[in-house]
C-alpha cells in the first residue's frame, strides 16, 4: 500500500501562519494582544519541553506569554488564590495548568477554578460540557490536533467507521466526541475490551491513544485506513508512539508518526485557544 505521512509538523507550519495573520488583523483592529498566564508547580522536567514549546509558539505569534512558577511545596490554595486574581484580570485571556503536578494538587480543581472563558485548554467541566453539546470554541488541544491531522487527509470522514483505542478524559473520550460531529460512527475501545484486534480491522479511522509503546499492529489495519497515533512512550531512550508504524504503514492509507504527527500540533492548537478565549472577551 502506497501510505502517506501526516505531517504534524507542516500542518502546524501552516496553522500558525494562519493565526500569526489574524492575531495581526486583531491587533490593528483591537490595539491588543493575547495575553496568556502558564502556571507551572515545582520543576519536574517531563513537563518542561511542553512549556517551551508553548513559550516559542506564543512568542512566534505575538501573544504575550506569563510564566508563573510555583515551588514545589507550595499550597494548593495558593495556586487557587492567582487563579482567582487572573481570572478578575480582563487584560489576562487565558490561562494554562501544566502539569504533573505534585501529588497533593488535583488537576480537576485548578482546571476548574479558571473562569471557563479563560480555559484555553478546553478542560474545564463548562468547556466540556459545550464539547459534549457540540457548540464549543475551545476545544481541548490533543484531540483538536487529531481531528486536524485526518482533515489534512482529504478524505471524507462522514459515515465512515472510527475506533478510538483508549478513554482518558484528557484524549479518548473527547476525541470520541470530535469524530462524532465529523458524522463519523464511533466505537471507543479500552482495556477491558474484548477481541481488540478484531474491531480494529473494521475500522476506517483508528485513534491509538492507550500508552502501550508499538501496540496496534499492522495485521489488525484494513486496507486503506487512516491510523493516527497519539501515544508518546519511552523507550531505551527514545520516543515511540502506540503504533507499529513498520508494519502499519504496509496496510494503512495514511499514518501519522511519533515523533512529528500529533505532537508538534497541540502547542498551535492551544495558541488558537488563546486566540479564541481573546475574541470571546472582546466579544468578537
Ligand atoms: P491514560 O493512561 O489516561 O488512558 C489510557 C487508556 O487506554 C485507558 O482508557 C485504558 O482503558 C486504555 N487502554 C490501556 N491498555 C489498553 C489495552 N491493552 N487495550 C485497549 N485499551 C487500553 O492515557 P492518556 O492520558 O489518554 O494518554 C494516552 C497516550 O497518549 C499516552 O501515551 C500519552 O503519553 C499520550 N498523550 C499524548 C499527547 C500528545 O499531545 N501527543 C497528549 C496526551 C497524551
Amino acid at each position: 500500500m502506497s501510505q502517506q505521512i501526516l505531517d504534524g509538523k507542516a500542518l502546524a507550519l501552516r496553522l500558525k501562519e494562519r493565526l500569526a495573520i489574524e492575531i495581526k488583523t486583531l491587533k490593528d483592529a483591537t490595539r491588543d494582544v493575547p495575553r496568556i498566564v502558564s502556571i507551572v508547580v515545582g520543576s519536574d522536567p517531563s513537563g518542561l519541553s511542553y512549556v517551551t514549546s508553548q513559550q516559542k509558539a506564543a512568542q512566534s505569534l505575538g501573544i504575550h506569554y506569563e510564566l508563573q512558577n510555583f515551588e514545589a511545596d507550595s499550597s494548593q490554595e495558593n495556586v487557587l488564590t492567582l487563579i482567582a486574581e487572573l481570572n478578575g484580570y480582563d487584560h489576562v485571556h487565558g490561562i494554562i495548568i501544566n502539569k504533573p503536578l505534585p501529588v497533593i494538587m488535583d488537576f480537576k480543581t485548578l482546571i476548574n477554578a479558571i473562569d471557563p472563558r479563560k480555559d484555553i485548554e478546553g478542560m474545564n467541566l463548562v468547556n466540556l460540557g459545550h464539547l459534549l453539546i457540540g457548540d464549543s470554541r475551545i476545544l481541548p488541544c490533543t484531540p483538536s490536533a487529531v481531528i486536524q491531522l485526518l482533515r489534512s487527509s482529504g478524505i471524507s470522514l462522514k459515515g465512515k467507521h472510527a475506533v478510538v483505542i483508549g478513554r482518558s478524559e484528557i484524549v479518548g473520550k473527547p476525541v470520541s466526541l470530535l469524530l462524532l460531529k465529523e458524522d463519523m460512527t464511533v466505537t471507543i475501545c479500552h482495556s477491558k475490551t474484548g477481541d481488540l484486534p478484531g474491531i480494529v480491522s473494521r475500522a476506517d479511522v483508528v485513534v491509538a491513544a492507550l500508552g502501550k509503546p508499538l501496540f496496534v499492529k499492522g495485521e489488525w489495519i484494513k486496507k486503506g485506513a487512516i491510523v493516527i497515533d497519539v501515544g508518546i512512550n519511552q523507550v531505551d531512550g527514545k520516543i515511540v508512539g502506540d503504533v507499529d508504524l513498520a508494519s502499519v504503514k504496509e496496510k494503512a492509507a495514511f499514518v501519522s508518526p511519533v515523533p512529528g504527527g500529533v505532537g508538534p500540533l497541540t502547542s498551535i492548537i492551544l495558541m488558537n485557544n488563546a486566540l479564541e478565549a481573546f475574541k470571546i472577551q472582546h466579544s468578537i
